[in-house]
């Protein structure tokens, strides 16, 4: 086993923050087990020259999620790391938010995140190692207007995060959240540069992230240097909520 190349599943690889991730794992020798509704040449091109395979699939199919881990599993012989990273948004206030919109959102962030942490628990469970880092955010630590949904699926993400480390502790499993500010990824581009400002503003360094600047955190997460950090969130947002 030690001579195979570590193997790092991680979903939304696309595009963003899980496509930074995705070249960041395979910087470090890791092949990426790629999930995403489209996975983008750019981010295929990453995959392939990892040595890993992926999967064009919506996150929010819990059946899928199994069959998808476990090929994953049979193939790559292994799993090391799972980033559940793909995420959505459909912003309105919340008097104004259809049933439809809830449900779009909550299927994708949330039951998302827990069909794969689901799915790669069992992987772990009989190696007896693994890391997992979900993707929250800061908006579910401090409430901003518009985003009633995004904001439920986002705490309901910690409150997993939390539960899961509880739950896989036993099986030498971490299992931590990274709660970016706002990050510059195809999710925030139509935000108007006006709120843009005002969000950099708020941090104390004065500048919005990079998706290498989460990937990074969640590259850490996943080390020897910090296997005695379970069931934490790690804000990082420049210091927005210092
Ligand atoms: P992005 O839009 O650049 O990338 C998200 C990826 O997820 C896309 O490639 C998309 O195709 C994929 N995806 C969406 N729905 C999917 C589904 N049903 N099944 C499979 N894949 C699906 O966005 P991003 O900013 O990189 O966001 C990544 C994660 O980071 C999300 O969970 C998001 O909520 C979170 N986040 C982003 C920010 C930000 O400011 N950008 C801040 C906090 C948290």
């Amino acid at each position: 086993m030690t001579d195979l190349k570590k193997v790092a599943v991680i979903t939304g690889c696309g595009n963003g923050i899980g496509l930074a991730c995705a070249r960041r794992f395979h910087e470090r020798g890791y092949a990426i087990g790629g999930i995403d509704l489209k996975v983008p040449a750019e981010a295929a091109e990453v995959i392939e020259q990892s040595g890993g395979i992926f999967f064009e699939e919506d996150v929010s199919r819990f059946q899928r999620a199994r069959e998808i881990v476990q090929d994953i599993a049979r193939r790559l012989k292994r799993i090391d790391v799972l980033v559940p990273c793909a995420g959505i948004s459909v912003d309105n206030p919340i008097d104004r938010l259809s049933e439809e919109d809830w449900d779009k959102v909550v299927d994708v962030d949330l039951k998302g995140t827990f069909n794969y942490i689901s799915a790669a628990a069992a992987v772990f469970r009989e190696q007896k190692s693994g890391k997992i880092v979900t993707i929250a955010s800061t908006a579910a630590l401090r409430a901003r207007r518009s985003l009633s949904n995004y904001i439920a699926a986002k705490a309901g993400v910690i409150g997993l995060t939390r539960s899961a480390a509880r739950d896989l502790g036993r099986y030498n499993v971490n299992v931590n959240a990274v709660a970016p500010g706002l990050v510059l990824t195809r999710l925030t581009e139509k935000i108007p540069e006006e709120i843009k400002a005002k969000l950099r503003e708020e941090t104390c360094l004065g500048r919005l992230a990079a998706p290498e600047d989460v990937a990074h955190v969640v590259y850490f997460l996943c080390t020897d240097e910090a296997r005695h950090i379970t069931g934490e969130v790690v804000r990082v947002d420049g210091g927005q909520l210092a």
